[in-house]
Protein backbone atom coordinates (compact mmCIF):
# COMPACT_ATOMS: atom_id res chain seq x y z
CA UNK A 1 0.00 0.00 0.00
CA UNK A 2 2.59 2.59 0.84
CA UNK A 3 4.48 1.87 -2.25
CA UNK A 4 1.58 2.51 -4.32
CA UNK A 5 0.88 5.66 -2.54
CA UNK A 6 4.17 6.98 -3.51
CA UNK A 7 4.40 5.90 -6.71
CA UNK A 8 0.79 7.33 -7.86
CA UNK A 9 -0.14 5.46 -11.10
CA UNK A 10 -0.33 8.19 -13.83
CA UNK A 11 -3.60 9.73 -14.91
CA UNK A 12 -4.97 8.48 -17.77
CA UNK A 13 -4.70 10.64 -20.91
CA UNK A 14 -7.44 13.11 -21.36
CA UNK A 15 -7.75 16.55 -20.25
CA UNK A 16 -7.30 17.09 -16.93
CA UNK A 17 -8.94 20.59 -15.27
CA UNK A 18 -6.40 22.77 -13.65
CA UNK A 19 -6.71 23.53 -9.79
CA UNK A 20 -6.01 27.55 -10.37
CA UNK A 21 -4.59 29.93 -7.89
CA UNK A 22 -7.72 31.86 -5.78
CA UNK A 23 -10.11 28.73 -6.31
CA UNK A 24 -10.97 26.09 -4.01
CA UNK A 25 -12.08 22.72 -4.78
CA UNK A 26 -14.04 20.85 -2.09
CA UNK A 27 -13.48 17.24 -2.38
CA UNK A 28 -14.36 14.07 -1.12
CA UNK A 29 -11.67 11.25 -0.20
CA UNK A 30 -13.77 8.60 0.96
CA UNK A 31 -13.75 6.73 3.23
CA UNK A 32 -10.72 5.07 3.68
CA UNK A 33 -8.66 3.42 1.53
CA UNK A 34 -6.67 5.68 -0.49
CA UNK A 35 -8.01 3.61 -3.82
CA UNK A 36 -11.24 5.02 -3.22
CA UNK A 37 -10.18 8.33 -4.00
CA UNK A 38 -11.73 9.45 -7.53
CA UNK A 39 -9.49 10.25 -10.01
CA UNK A 40 -10.28 13.93 -10.23
CA UNK A 41 -9.17 13.74 -6.32
CA UNK A 42 -5.93 12.47 -6.93
CA UNK A 43 -5.17 15.61 -9.70
CA UNK A 44 -6.31 17.68 -7.50
CA UNK A 45 -4.14 16.18 -4.53
CA UNK A 46 -1.08 16.83 -7.34
CA UNK A 47 -1.63 20.19 -7.92
CA UNK A 48 -2.91 21.74 -4.53
CA UNK A 49 -0.91 24.70 -2.82
CA UNK A 50 -2.34 24.16 1.03
CA UNK A 51 -4.55 21.29 1.46
CA UNK A 52 -7.45 21.49 4.45
CA UNK A 53 -8.51 18.34 5.51
CA UNK A 54 -10.67 16.90 8.27
CA UNK A 55 -10.27 14.34 10.86
CA UNK A 56 -11.93 11.62 8.94
CA UNK A 57 -9.51 11.87 5.78
CA UNK A 58 -6.54 8.92 5.86
CA UNK A 59 -3.66 10.88 6.18
CA UNK A 60 -1.87 8.34 3.79
CA UNK A 61 -3.43 10.52 1.26
CA UNK A 62 -1.59 13.58 2.10
CA UNK A 63 1.17 11.59 0.96
CA UNK A 64 -0.28 12.03 -2.81
CA UNK A 65 0.80 16.16 -1.94
CA UNK A 66 3.91 15.85 -0.79
CA UNK A 67 4.02 19.87 -2.52
CA UNK A 68 1.20 21.25 -0.58
CA UNK A 69 0.47 22.71 2.90
CA UNK A 70 -1.56 20.42 4.54
CA UNK A 71 -3.71 21.89 7.67
CA UNK A 72 -5.40 19.81 10.02
CA UNK A 73 -9.09 21.30 10.39
CA UNK A 74 -10.82 18.10 11.85
CA UNK A 75 -12.71 17.37 15.45
CA UNK A 76 -11.20 14.31 16.89
CA UNK A 77 -8.03 12.91 17.55
CA UNK A 78 -7.62 15.15 20.88
CA UNK A 79 -6.46 17.97 18.57
CA UNK A 80 -8.21 21.43 19.46
CA UNK A 81 -11.77 21.91 17.26
CA UNK A 82 -12.01 24.00 14.25
CA UNK A 83 -15.43 25.95 14.51
CA UNK A 84 -17.24 25.45 11.36
CA UNK A 85 -17.81 28.70 10.43
CA UNK A 86 -13.55 29.51 11.28
CA UNK A 87 -13.26 26.77 8.72
CA UNK A 88 -14.85 28.47 6.06
CA UNK A 89 -13.80 31.72 6.64
CA UNK A 90 -10.04 29.96 6.63
CA UNK A 91 -10.68 28.80 2.99
CA UNK A 92 -11.91 32.36 1.61
CA UNK A 93 -8.56 33.91 3.08
CA UNK A 94 -6.73 31.16 1.55
CA UNK A 95 -8.45 31.86 -1.92
CA UNK A 96 -8.50 35.58 -1.74
CA UNK A 97 -4.32 35.21 -0.72
CA UNK A 98 -3.85 33.38 -4.58
CA UNK A 99 -3.75 29.59 -3.06
CA UNK A 100 -4.67 26.52 -5.06
CA UNK A 101 -6.78 25.12 -2.29
CA UNK A 102 -8.17 21.59 -1.79
CA UNK A 103 -10.41 21.15 0.99
CA UNK A 104 -10.03 17.34 1.31
CA UNK A 105 -12.98 15.67 3.26
CA UNK A 106 -14.35 12.23 4.29
CA UNK A 107 -16.83 10.25 2.36
CA UNK A 108 -18.80 12.69 -0.19
CA UNK A 109 -18.18 16.19 0.76
CA UNK A 110 -22.37 16.84 0.60
CA UNK A 111 -23.49 14.10 2.39
CA UNK A 112 -23.50 15.06 6.15
CA UNK A 113 -20.36 16.77 5.46
CA UNK A 114 -21.09 20.28 5.84
CA UNK A 115 -19.77 20.69 2.27
CA UNK A 116 -22.83 22.28 1.43
CA UNK A 117 -22.21 24.91 4.32
CA UNK A 118 -18.60 25.82 2.75
CA UNK A 119 -19.63 26.12 -0.81
CA UNK A 120 -22.49 28.38 0.15
CA UNK A 121 -20.25 30.46 2.37
CA UNK A 122 -17.40 30.32 -0.65
CA UNK A 123 -19.79 31.47 -3.17
CA UNK A 124 -20.92 33.94 -0.73
CA UNK A 125 -17.52 35.84 -0.88
CA UNK A 126 -17.11 35.09 -4.57
CA UNK A 127 -14.77 32.50 -4.70
CA UNK A 128 -14.88 30.11 -7.57
CA UNK A 129 -15.89 26.67 -6.02
CA UNK A 130 -15.44 22.96 -8.04
CA UNK A 131 -17.09 20.26 -6.08
CA UNK A 132 -15.21 16.48 -6.31
CA UNK A 133 -17.60 13.77 -5.27
CA UNK A 134 -16.78 11.09 -3.05
CA UNK A 135 -17.97 7.65 -2.25
CA UNK A 136 -19.80 8.16 0.90
CA UNK A 137 -18.96 5.84 3.89
CA UNK A 138 -22.53 4.77 4.06
CA UNK A 139 -22.52 2.99 0.61
CA UNK A 140 -18.90 2.10 0.35
CA UNK A 141 -18.25 1.47 3.83
CA UNK A 142 -20.53 -1.10 4.08
CA UNK A 143 -19.86 -2.25 0.61
CA UNK A 144 -16.52 -3.26 2.12
CA UNK A 145 -18.34 -5.17 4.97
CA UNK A 146 -20.16 -7.32 2.28
CA UNK A 147 -23.48 -5.69 2.51
CA UNK A 148 -25.03 -4.35 -0.80
CA UNK A 149 -27.11 -1.32 0.07
CA UNK A 150 -29.92 -2.10 -2.72
CA UNK A 151 -30.46 -5.47 -3.08
CA UNK A 152 -33.19 -6.40 -5.23
CA UNK A 153 -34.82 -9.08 -3.37
CA UNK A 154 -34.60 -7.11 0.18
CA UNK A 155 -35.25 -3.07 -0.67
CA UNK A 156 -36.16 -0.52 -3.21
CA UNK A 157 -35.77 1.70 -1.19
CA UNK A 158 -32.66 2.74 1.85
CA UNK A 159 -32.92 5.75 3.64
CA UNK A 160 -29.44 7.66 5.60
CA UNK A 161 -30.43 9.72 8.71
CA UNK A 162 -27.59 10.97 10.67
CA UNK A 163 -27.66 10.11 14.61
CA UNK A 164 -27.68 13.95 15.91
CA UNK A 165 -27.83 17.01 14.50
CA UNK A 166 -26.03 20.48 15.05
CA UNK A 167 -26.78 20.34 18.84
CA UNK A 168 -25.55 16.94 19.55
CA UNK A 169 -28.78 15.26 20.11
CA UNK A 170 -30.82 12.80 18.08
CA UNK A 171 -32.56 14.94 15.04
CA UNK A 172 -36.03 16.38 16.35
CA UNK A 173 -36.47 16.87 12.84
CA UNK A 174 -36.62 13.42 12.04
CA UNK A 175 -39.78 10.91 12.28
CA UNK A 176 -38.56 7.67 13.52
CA UNK A 177 -41.65 6.10 13.45
CA UNK A 178 -42.10 6.94 9.23
CA UNK A 179 -38.55 6.01 8.89
CA UNK A 180 -38.93 2.63 10.89
CA UNK A 181 -42.32 2.21 8.74
CA UNK A 182 -41.24 3.39 5.50
CA UNK A 183 -37.84 2.65 4.97
CA UNK A 184 -36.40 -1.05 4.47
CA UNK A 185 -32.83 -0.48 4.74
CA UNK A 186 -31.99 2.59 6.83
CA UNK A 187 -28.12 3.22 7.43
CA UNK A 188 -27.20 5.76 10.02
CA UNK A 189 -24.36 8.27 9.88
CA UNK A 190 -22.90 9.42 13.53
CA UNK A 191 -25.22 6.93 15.41
CA UNK A 192 -22.91 5.40 18.58
CA UNK A 193 -23.84 8.37 20.84
CA UNK A 194 -27.55 7.82 20.57
CA UNK A 195 -27.78 4.00 19.48
CA UNK A 196 -30.35 3.38 22.56
CA UNK A 197 -32.56 5.67 21.68
CA UNK A 198 -32.06 5.00 18.49
CA UNK A 199 -33.02 1.18 18.34
CA UNK A 200 -35.95 1.58 20.73
CA UNK A 201 -37.63 4.18 18.63
CA UNK A 202 -37.61 1.85 15.21
CA UNK A 203 -38.53 -0.75 17.48
CA UNK A 204 -41.71 1.44 18.67
CA UNK A 205 -42.22 2.35 15.09
CA UNK A 206 -42.32 -1.55 14.77
CA UNK A 207 -39.50 -3.00 13.40
CA UNK A 208 -38.79 -6.45 14.67
CA UNK A 209 -36.50 -6.32 18.06
CA UNK A 210 -34.41 -9.43 15.80
CA UNK A 211 -34.04 -7.40 12.33
CA UNK A 212 -30.28 -7.90 11.22
CA UNK A 213 -28.07 -4.73 11.96
CA UNK A 214 -24.63 -4.36 11.50
CA UNK A 215 -22.07 -1.85 12.33
CA UNK A 216 -19.52 -1.04 10.60
CA UNK A 217 -16.29 0.90 12.47
CA UNK A 218 -13.80 2.67 9.94
CA UNK A 219 -14.61 0.95 7.16
CA UNK A 220 -12.28 0.13 4.60
CA UNK A 221 -9.53 0.84 6.80
CA UNK A 222 -6.90 -1.60 8.32
CA UNK A 223 -8.90 -1.27 11.47
CA UNK A 224 -12.17 -2.02 9.83
CA UNK A 225 -14.88 -4.07 12.17
CA UNK A 226 -17.86 -4.95 11.21
CA UNK A 227 -20.16 -6.43 14.07
CA UNK A 228 -24.08 -8.30 13.21
CA UNK A 229 -26.15 -7.96 15.94
CA UNK A 230 -30.22 -7.17 16.11
CA UNK A 231 -32.12 -4.08 16.50
CA UNK A 232 -33.06 -5.09 19.89
CA UNK A 233 -28.93 -6.11 20.92
CA UNK A 234 -27.70 -3.29 19.23
CA UNK A 235 -26.55 -1.45 22.12
CA UNK A 236 -25.16 -4.05 24.59
CA UNK A 237 -23.21 -5.71 21.50
CA UNK A 238 -21.87 -2.40 20.81
CA UNK A 239 -20.35 -2.44 24.11
CA UNK A 240 -19.26 -5.75 24.44
CA UNK A 241 -17.29 -5.80 21.13
CA UNK A 242 -15.67 -2.18 22.34
CA UNK A 243 -16.62 -0.49 19.12
CA UNK A 244 -15.94 2.86 18.60
CA UNK A 245 -16.63 5.60 15.70
CA UNK A 246 -16.59 6.22 13.41
CA UNK A 247 -19.16 3.87 12.85
CA UNK A 248 -21.94 3.06 9.80
CA UNK A 249 -24.95 1.24 11.51
CA UNK A 250 -27.22 -0.87 8.62
CA UNK A 251 -30.17 -2.10 10.11
CA UNK A 252 -32.02 -4.07 7.58
CA UNK A 253 -32.53 -7.75 5.76
CA UNK A 254 -29.18 -6.37 3.45
CA UNK A 255 -27.11 -7.46 6.35
CA UNK A 256 -27.72 -10.81 5.90
CA UNK A 257 -26.02 -10.65 2.35
CA UNK A 258 -23.04 -10.60 4.44
CA UNK A 259 -23.04 -14.39 4.77
CA UNK A 260 -22.36 -14.55 1.39
CA UNK A 261 -20.69 -11.72 0.13
CA UNK A 262 -17.98 -10.85 3.02
CA UNK A 263 -15.70 -11.02 0.37
CA UNK A 264 -12.62 -9.51 2.75
CA UNK A 265 -13.44 -12.42 4.84
CA UNK A 266 -13.58 -15.20 2.10
CA UNK A 267 -9.97 -13.66 0.50
CA UNK A 268 -8.76 -14.56 4.04
CA UNK A 269 -9.84 -17.90 3.62
CA UNK A 270 -12.96 -18.56 4.92
CA UNK A 271 -15.60 -19.78 3.58
CA UNK A 272 -19.35 -18.20 2.87
CA UNK A 273 -21.65 -18.96 5.76
CA UNK A 274 -24.45 -19.52 3.23
CA UNK A 275 -24.72 -19.02 -0.10
CA UNK A 276 -28.09 -18.43 -0.24
CA UNK A 277 -29.14 -16.36 2.57
CA UNK A 278 -32.34 -14.65 1.85
CA UNK A 279 -33.41 -18.32 0.30
CA UNK A 280 -34.14 -17.41 -3.42
CA UNK A 281 -32.17 -19.42 -5.25
CA UNK A 282 -29.44 -17.93 -7.57
CA UNK A 283 -30.17 -14.87 -9.30
CA UNK A 284 -28.34 -15.20 -12.37
CA UNK A 285 -31.33 -18.51 -12.98
CA UNK A 286 -34.30 -15.49 -12.26
CA UNK A 287 -35.10 -12.95 -14.17
N1 LIG B 1 -19.13 12.92 4.39
C1 LIG B 1 -18.95 11.64 5.05
C2 LIG B 1 -19.73 11.56 6.34
C3 LIG B 1 -19.24 12.54 7.37
S1 LIG B 1 -20.13 12.44 8.87
C4 LIG B 1 -19.34 10.52 4.09
O1 LIG B 1 -19.92 10.79 3.04
O2 LIG B 1 -19.04 9.36 4.38
C5 LIG B 1 -19.08 11.40 9.82
C6 LIG B 1 -19.70 10.04 9.96
O3 LIG B 1 -19.54 9.31 8.76
C7 LIG B 1 -19.08 9.18 11.03
O4 LIG B 1 -19.56 9.49 12.31
C8 LIG B 1 -19.53 7.82 10.57
O5 LIG B 1 -20.88 7.60 10.87
C9 LIG B 1 -19.40 7.96 9.07
N2 LIG B 1 -18.10 7.50 8.57
C10 LIG B 1 -17.22 8.20 7.85
N3 LIG B 1 -16.15 7.45 7.52
C11 LIG B 1 -16.37 6.24 8.06
C12 LIG B 1 -15.65 5.01 8.06
N4 LIG B 1 -14.47 4.88 7.45
N5 LIG B 1 -16.19 3.96 8.70
C13 LIG B 1 -17.38 4.06 9.30
N6 LIG B 1 -18.10 5.18 9.34
C14 LIG B 1 -17.62 6.26 8.71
Amino acid sequence: MTDLLHSAPALPETTWPTLEPGWVWLCGAGPGDPGLLTLHALNALRQADVVIYDALVQEAILDWAPQAEHIYAGKRGGKPSAKQRDISLHLVELAEAGKKVLRLKGGDPFVFGRGGEEAQTLVQHGVPVRIIPGISAGIGGLAYAGIPVTHRDVNQSVTFVTGHDQSGKTPSSLDWGAIARGSQVIVIYMGMKHVAQISRQLMEGGRAPNEPVAVVTSATTTDQTVIETTLVNLEADIAKAGLAPPAIICVGHAVRMRDVLDWQAQAAGVPPVNLDPLGRGRPAESA
